[in-house]
């Protein structure tokens, strides 16, 4: 499947949640990425603190590496200068990169390298190209860019650490980026990530959004599978109710 068409197959079944992994138990990485197949999650996102960029240090490509799974794997570098650093993450076999589009003078440039990147995975495949836009930066700061990605990310709270409160004023990001998505005439996935919960995932999923990201509403350290299966079930129901599969509300 090449990037166009797993893009298209994504939205077309979307709203989708990728979901955030750091906070699993991960001495028991494989059984936990075991979790998320049977459950029927498609993505795991893997968030890359640098301690500059994002006050975080997390992990790096070994640990993308780490996963062996058939999930794609969706890599968020919140990193300084992430331009020489991406390749390090498509060997590591990510099907999806985001970097931060404040981290770099040249976010043009990554998404020309990532343009010409083989997926480790499937060499037929490229890798899916995102940009994330920190909650400070406007939705402009896209448009020279939308003919160079397949994603755009909007983070619903400042890089650091989970368990915070959704910013409410992204929801008129979100509206901002999907028009310049709509006007721009390509097939981009749009994500929103941070302080997603089960109490507002129903209403984030309302908000023209193909990817979901989640990560400690699901790993909770109690009760992950339940977890993981009753919000994908919200999301579910929330597209029957939008009518036919991939029903999009601009
Ligand atoms: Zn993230």
């Amino acid at each position: 499947m090449s990037v166009a068409e797993l893009v298209a197959d994504l939205r077309a079944t979307g709203p989708h949640l990728s979901v955030g992994i750091l906070t699993a138990d991960l001495l028991h990485l494989g059984d936990e990425l075991a979790l998320l197949e049977r459950v029927g999650a498609r993505i795991v996102h893997t968030d890359v603190g640098d301690g500059v960029f994002s006050p975080m240090f997390t992990v790096g490509p070994p640990f993308v590496k780490a996963q062996r799974t058939t999930l794609l794997k969706d890599a968020h570098l919140m990193i300084e200068d992430p331009v020489e650093k991406v390749q390090a993450f498509v060997d590591a076999g990510a099907d999806m990169i985001t970097f931060q589009v404040e981290g770099t003078r040249h976010p043009h440039r990554v998404l020309q390298v990532l343009g010409k990147a083989t997926n480790a995975n499937d060499p037929e495949r490229g890798i899916v190209r995102g940009v994330a836009l920190n909650p400070g930066t406007p939705a402009g700061a896209l448009e020279p860019l939308l003919d160079d990605l397949e994603y755009v990310l909007v983070l619903a709270v400042n890089p650091g650490w989970s368990g915070q409160g959704f910013i409410t004023a992204m929801e008129d990001k979100l509206a901002a980026v999907a028009e310049l998505i709509a006007r721009s005439g390509r097939p981009i996935l749009l994500g929103a990530d941070g302080g997603i919960t089960r109490a507002n995932l129903g209403h984030v999923a309302t908000l023209g959004v193909d990817v979901i990201v989640t990560g400690s509403a699901i790993f909770d350290g109690r009760t992950p599978e339940e977890n993981a299966a009753l919000m994908l079930g919200e999301i579910r129901g929330r597209r029957q109710l939008a009518g036919s599969p991939g029903a999009r509300e601009k």
